[in-house]
């Protein structure tokens, strides 16, 4: 059973596992693909705006028409490509301010709330001829970028799209006197990209009801796995107490029941019926083992009280003489044990409401404890005295109770799993009664005890 169960819980949470894995991996594919319709839907919004830009648009053919001014220059040999590229620079570079205001208020107009960054990074300039391509800016054989509009740290980058300004040009420059008509063919070929400010938080909220969701699904599937199993523990729990008891029970039973039949058989010989001495002993027999039945029924049936069922006649008694009368009564129990009793009262004239029945019966049975699991030699101390209220020390040095089982012994049914307890009888009541009990009179009762050393049970009961 216990491997059923545990076979159960493992196989239950490497479920739980499992789903938890799929569901992450889930909301990971939802959260790409959230960023991804986003950032497209940005891109395609902003994909335009530099093109229908007046503003824009005069700013680009600033450094368009220069660019195309210096390569004509370079064509006639006037200027070198470093010529080219630094006067392009340089261009730009004096735009810059107002192209990147031009194109956040262009961003503004057509209503897109969260903060971009843009630019336009040059990524070739090449000169086409029939014969040979001369490529004036390759970016990758360059250390420096050039850069139109916002600086956006590589990480960031967005991809937006790859543009290729394709055109020809002719113009004429004067050499040595004469005009020279010089015509080009130039391809230039930029790269725009973003970056969207807190795109994250804006995938995150697209996002909440879905996690929430997730979150609150996994909380129910965990708690109900979580209870079922706390369940399915105490039912098992509950489930031995039964069979112990049961067990228990049982070989309480047998030994005044086969007594009793014994004795019965014995009634019936004609030699014991004319033996008037044994005859006798026969029926006090049969009224003796008939008394432990009784007992045992009782025991069963009003030890399992609670103790909200408990009725208490409370009356006041004097603390030192009432003591003294439950312990003179004990002494006199018959055991096969050797007892000492030591009495240590710290409570002269002092007077306390209780019933008198009950608690008497939850110190017997702590005391009957005391020699029952004692060796042959058992001194038991009982202490009493008054702080507040009154404290009820009862300690014996018996085999102890190892410190695990503590918070379990005053449990209905509970007695101590140990072999070398296992001709020790008992229903496992006497300690849960005699808590019900001291609880009734709104009182405590605590074990200390180390294993092999000794046990105490300490009573605190109010004064009034
Ligand atoms: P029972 O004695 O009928 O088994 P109790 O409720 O009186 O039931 O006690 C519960 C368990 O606590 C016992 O089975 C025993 O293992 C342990 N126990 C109680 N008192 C003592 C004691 N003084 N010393 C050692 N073990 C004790």
């Amino acid at each position: 059973m216990n491997k059923k169960i545990n076979i159960l819980i493992s196989a239950s949470i490497l479920g739980l596992l499992a789903l938890s894995l799929i569901q992450g991996y889930l909301i990971n594919n939802t959260y790409k693909l959230k960023k991804e319709a986003f950032i497209n839907d940005t891109r395609r919004s902003i994909s335009r705006i530099d093109d229908f830009s007046p503003t824009l648009d005069s700013l680009s053919n600033i450094w368009q028409e220069d660019l195309l001014t210096t390569l004509t220059d370079y064509k006639v040999k006037t200027a070198t490509k470093t010529d080219v590229i630094n006067n392009l620079q340089r261009v730009i570079n004096s735009i810059n301010e107002l192209f990147k205001q031009g194109y956040q208020k262009e961003l503004l107009k057509n209503n897109i709330p969260y903060g971009i960054k843009y630019h336009k990074s040059v990524k070739h300039i090449i000169l086409m001829d029939s014969i040979s391509n001369d490529t004036i800016y390759d970016y990758k054989k360059m250390p420096k970028a050039i850069i139109l509009g916002d600086s956006i740290p590589v990480k960031n980058e967005l991809y937006i799209s790859n543009t290729l300004w394709e055109t020809d040009h002719l113009d004429t420059r004067e050499i040595d006197g004469k005009a020279v008509n010089t015509s080009l063919y130039l391809m230039f070929h930029t790269e725009d990209v973003m970056d969207i400010d807190g795109w994250k938080t804006e995938v995150f909220k697209q996002m909440i009801g879905l996690l929430m969701l997730s979150l609150l699904i996994f909380c129910f599937v965990f708690g109900l796995l979580y209870y079922s199993i706390k369940n399915l523990i105490t039912q098992k729990k509950i489930a031995d107490i039964k069979t112990d008891f049961v067990n228990n029970i049982t070989h309480e039973l047998k030994t005044p029941l086969t007594t009793l039949s014994l004795a019965s058989e014995m009634l019936k010989n004609p030699l014991v019926k004319k033996d008037s001495q044994h005859f006798d002993a026969t029926i006090n027999t049969i009224e003796r083992q008939n008394k432990r039945l009784q007992k045992l029924i009782d025991q069963v049936l009003s030890n399992s009280l609670g103790y909200k069922e408990i009725k208490l006649i409370k009356k006041p008694v004097e603390i030192e003489a009432y003591l003294n009368t439950v312990l003179d009564d004990f002494s006199l129990i018959p055991y096969t044990k050797n007892v000492t009793l030591n009495r240590v009262f710290l409570a002269k004239n002092k007077v306390i409401k209780i019933d008198k029945f009950y608690i008497t019966t939850a110190l017997l049975n702590i005391l009957e404890n005391a020699v029952k699991y004692s060796n042959d030699d058992c001194v038991i101390t009982f202490n009493a005295e008054i702080d507040s209220d009154l404290k009820i020390s009862i300690t014996d040095h018996g085999i102890g109770i190892s410190e695990e089982n503590h918070k379990h012994l005053f449990d209905k049914f509970y007695r101590v799993e140990d072999k070398a307890l296992h001709d020790v009888k008992g229903l496992g009541l006497g300690l849960y009664y005699s808590n019900q009990i001291v609880k009734a009179h709104h009182g405590t009762i605590t074990v200390k005890s180390e294993k092999d050393i000794k046990t105490t049970f300490v009573i605190t009961l109010p004064i009034n």
